[in-house]
């Protein structure tokens, strides 16, 4: 049977109120938590480059600040929904906390299509987007970051806007800023890389050796090209890579049995994570279906696109050849999908766990920032392969200690953390 249609946010809470329930959390503290703290929507206008004024719907939700200022990334997306930005919202506040940074959860977005706009509107819808926001947002309130379709020029603009009108400098306020201004070696490769930290962890547990093993990733952003690079970098293969398409364009699958090669797949990308056809047959990648990536004979898939990719209607397609399932992507499994992949054993890194090497990194940013003193892109990823083994280890041992899926055990700590900080201030 179908699935009804899929709302992120009623996803975010169902995982929410099992473990709140789970964790004994008394009813003041669940009605808190489920649901955001705050939130702002609002129209930002731009004059088109056609000379109309075009109005853009806009969001910020701040799901928790309890730990610390909100964090989390602004995504433009031709499909966005309050209810998605209220789940990712809800997301960051649990990865900041698993893997213990002194940030809490928020999320943005606007509904565009960017890949239609020239930078000249992108960059008014940047600005509109700082104006509308700019008493809620800052160093010390909220801090945004690149997500879907934003990168480090978005995060520039935004940070620009907020600086005019503040009257100073505050390169606090904002993270994944280009390198050399305000931003950090490393951010662009920390969320991948992330993945792969914890995806190791994991196969030494599972006693598997991650040299020669195989892997299949679903989207082909910046999450899912570094996961390639690292995974390949420690001896693994790529054989399958999907580029995500949310509107018109067909999405693929692209094959390669002796394993995708990180500097091809970035000669044949877009900046929105696209993949040149030609160059792909040049290449001799096989063009197969663009759900094709869930069904090969691999040890490990990383779903590194978006939410709802793993469902009912998919999760039967898994090889029996998977041991291990890395969520690279925010909410990609379902949880009626989740239900089968437990019953199935397959071991599962949950995405807040497993991608949080990029909001890890922001934080760095931000520390680098505070002291105006930048590290090494090495000292900034050994910090990161700290934090993300640390987090790893923590849920793992809580996982087998009380005999719960990974998932539920992280969504314990984190709530845990979270709900702790919310009582220390009296809040509930
Ligand atoms: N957008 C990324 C995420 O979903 C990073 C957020 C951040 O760096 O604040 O985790």
């Amino acid at each position: 049977m179908a699935e009804k249609a899929f709302n992120p946010f009623e996803m975010a809470q169902k995982q929410f109120d099992a473990v709140a329930e789970k964790l004994g959390l008394d009813q003041g503290t669940r009605d808190f938590l489920r649901t955001p703290a705050r939130e702002f929507h609002f129209n930002i206008p731009v004059r088109m480059d056609d000379g109309r004024v075009k109005v853009f719907k806009g969001f910020r939700v701040q799901h928790s600040d309890a730990r610390g200022p909100a964090k989390g990334g602004i995504r433009f997306h031709p499909h966005e929904t309050i209810d998605t930005v209220r789940a990712l919202a809800t997301w960051m506040t649990w990865k900041t906390a698993v893997v213990d940074i002194p940030l809490g959860g928020g999320k943005g977005g606007v509904i565009c299509d960017p890949r239609e706009l020239s930078d000249r509107e992108q960059e008014q819808i940047c600005r509109g987007w700082v104006r509308q926001v700019s008493r809620n947002v800052g160093p010390l309130q909220d801090v945004p970051a690149p997500d879907v379709m934003t990168h480090g020029q978005h995060m520039l603009w935004m940070m620009d806007e907020y600086e005019i009108l503040n009257g100073g400098r505050f390169p606090g306020m904002i993270t994944g800023k280009p390198v050399g201004m305000g931003g950090s070696l490393g951010r662009t490769e920390a969320t991948g890389y992330g993945v792969i930290y914890t995806v190791r962890e994991a196969m030494k547990e599972l006693g598997l050796d991650i040299k020669g093993a195989t892997a299949a990733i679903q989207g082909a952003g910046n999450v899912a090209q570094y996961s390639l690079d690292l995974f390949t970098k420690y001896g693994g293969k790529v054989i399958a890579i999907s580029c995500w398409d949310n509107t018109d364009k067909v999405p693929y699958t692209y094959r390669c049995k002796d394993g995708i090669a990180f500097d091809k797949l970035m000669a044949s990308i877009d900046k929105f994570g696209t993949i040149d056809p030609a160059k792909a047959k040049a290449y001799g990648w096989e063009q197969l279906d663009g759900g094709a990536w869930i069904e090969q004979d691999v040890t490990v898939l990383i779903p590194a696109a978006q939410e709802n990719m793993i469902n009912g209607e998919n999760v039967s397609k898994i090889r029996p050849s998977v041991k291990l399932i890395a969520e690279g992507a925010n909410g990609p499994t379902t949880p009626e999908a989740d239900a089968v992949i437990q019953q199935k054993g397959i071991f599962m890194i949950p995405d807040f766990l497993c991608n949080a090497g990029g909001v890890t990194c922001s934080y760095f940013e931000q520390v680098q920032c505070n002291m105006n003193y930048f590290w090494e892109k090495e000292e900034v990823l050994t910090k990161l392969d700290q934090k993300m083994t640390n987090g790893f280890k923590a849920v793992s041992a809580l996982a087998r200690e009380k005999k719960v899926y990974m998932r539920d055990a992280a969504y314990m700590i984190s709530i845990k953390r979270v709900a702790e900080a919310s009582h220390l201030r009296g809040w509930v």
